[in-house]
């Protein structure tokens, strides 16, 4: 393809593109092929010889746009959203053309400088303590990471490393003898480190402790704590892992978990962490990272930033943009109190690698702030967004969101011989299950196989789509209507598909 077939066939596509979310909402929202359908409809090998644009293009909508669930759409309700806008597309669009790897400063200045500048302006934004700016009091800075699965594992690295250099801080006197010690308390103790999160944590936590080669353990949360994880049940457990002669290093506390948006308690757990790890203590200092994947885009509101008050006690801090900041996936946000906790975990230092720039310690080179060693220029979608949109149409953005999800809950209010709000509306998601099935005294499983039941039917039918869940005990469907294009006529209309279902189920109209 030339200079000028590339053209035609971009007009083309996004001519496709525009007409796709033009129509989005006409498509049944989730996929109904059946697994393997595409191996049945494509050809065994790779084409010989080259096609035209034009075919493959027309294979696009035939074969593949079948086997998409659209996300888009004003009818996904399910998980947490991956929102997408235009100019963050075009942001891919301009990141792509100006492909590399970007390890280090000099592999493109710009993708690095972008990159700190956009973390700050967001960090401002949120209103996160200025310890997480670049140019704060403790070193602190902003990176892009692709999920926050990846920037957990790579804090709690960071967080592994730092606890153990600690630990094993007086060992090092600088002859080999004394280094050698010092390894072999590094691997002792490293096999009794404990990473910690609650019973409602993304298990992104237990996948990273499982990738640092560290034990994980989970702080229950009870339904009447609204299922956060309070100050008392960390004490309780710390207290517990230490008398066992283990060593919790790590905790990830949630602003908005995955089940029900629920918000630990950030105070407490702080309080908690003064008494029981405070730095330069005798058991080490425990790393708090806060994973507000989906919940931290509510702090470019004014009204919720007073939940980012603790956070300057705490260690890294991580949010998807593109969850619900209308960045297109990937991209995770992630600010670290002191960043030479990151490099100090995570640098490498090749002959290859070696540069003026580098070597002069004036530049970032985001490598050693990751697990991949190339990177995407992916502050450049970011960037895109802010400037279109401005800090204040992304508040109206989550507002939008959050009014709309209020609309639904008092709909469900409406209609208690139907339905039953478990948790929310919380940062827009709405937890709820069937009233119950009519009997006196019908047990928790035989409510939860009703609304299994009911759940089923939304999905078989396909005019939406939601995601269930379990919480303490019962099982949920979760309605969350924060993808960009939805508006309160469509909430609406949820509910509505909602009690037509639920109706025959419970009445078998
Ligand atoms: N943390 C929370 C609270 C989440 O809800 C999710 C996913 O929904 C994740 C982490 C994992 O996100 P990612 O896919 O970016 O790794």
């Amino acid at each position: 393809m030339d200079s000028k077939q590339f053209r035609e066939a971009a007009i083309s596509s996004i001519d496709d593109i525009v007409k796709y979310y033009d129509t989005i909402e006409d498509r049944r929202v989730v996929s109904n092929v059946e697994p393997g359908y595409l191996r049945k409809i494509l050809p065994e090998e790779a084409p010989q010889t080259g096609e035209a644009w034009a075919d493959i293009q027309k294979d696009l909508e035939a074969k593949i746009v079948p086997g998409l669930t659209h996300w888009q759409s004003p009818n996904f309700l399910a998980w947490f959203p991956s929102s997408s806008s235009f100019p963050a597309m075009l942001g891919e669009m301009y990141s792509t053309a100006f492909t590399g790897a970007a390890f280090n400063w000099i592999c493109s200045p710009a993708v690095t400088e972008l990159e700190t500048i956009v973390m700050d302006w967001l960090a401002k934004a949120f209103a996160l303590p200025p310890c997480y700016l670049s140019t704060g009091p403790t070193n602190g800075g902003g990176v892009i990471h692709g999920t926050a699965s990846e920037a957990i594992a790579t804090v709690l690295v960071a967080a592994r490393d730092k606890y153990l250099r600690e630990a094993t801080a007086h060992l090092t006197g600088g002859n080999e003898e004394e280094e050698e010690a010092r390894e072999d308390a590094w691997a002792e103790r490293r096999g009794r480190l404990v990473a910690l999160g609650s019973a409602a944590t993304h298990s992104a936590t237990k996948k990273a402790a499982q990738i640092a080669g560290v034990r994980f353990r989970a702080v229950p949360v009870h339904a009447a704590d609204g299922y956060r994880m309070t100050g008392a049940e960390l004490r309780r457990v710390i207290l517990e892992l230490r008398a066992r002669g283990l060593e919790p290093f790590y905790l990830t506390a949630t602003l908005g978990t995955t089940d029900t948006c629920a918000v630990d308690d950030m105070e407490g757990i702080a309080s908690v962490l003064a008494e029981l790890s405070p730095p330069g203590g005798p058991d080490g200092e425990v790393w708090v990272h806060v994973d507000a994947a989906y919940a931290g885009a509510a702090l470019i509101c004014p009204e919720y930033q007073h939940l980012a008050e603790a956070f300057d006690k705490f260690h890294s801090y991580n949010t998807n943009l593109h969850k619900w900041l209308l960045v297109n996936f990937d991209c995770s946000a992630v600010w670290v109190r002191d960043r030479r906790h990151l490099t100090e975990a995570l640098s490498v230092s090749l002959a290859i690698l070696r540069n003026p720039h580098t070597d002069s310690g004036l530049v970032t080179d985001y490598r050693d702030w990751q697990i991949p060693f190339g990177r995407r220029f992916r502050s450049l979608k970011v960037w895109f967004v802010l400037r279109a949109y401005g800090v204040d149409g992304l508040r109206a953005h989550v507002r939008k969101h959050i009014k709309h999800a209020e609309v639904f809950a008092g709909l469900l209010k409406t209609r208690p011989d139907l339905f039953e709000i478990v948790t929310g509306p919380r940062f827009a998601l709405t937890v709820f299950k069937l009233a119950g099935d009519g009997k006196e005294g019908s047990t928790v499983e035989e409510q939860n196989a009703l609304t299994k039941t009911m759940y089923d039917a939304v999905v078989e039918d396909g005019r939406i789509f939601l995601s269930s869940t379990v919480v303490g005990g019962v099982f949920a469907i979760r309605h969350n209507p924060a993808t960009p294009f939805v508006e309160e006529h469509h909430v609406r209309k949820h509910f509505e598909i909602l009690v037509e279902v639920a109706e025959k189920v419970l009445f078998k109209a």
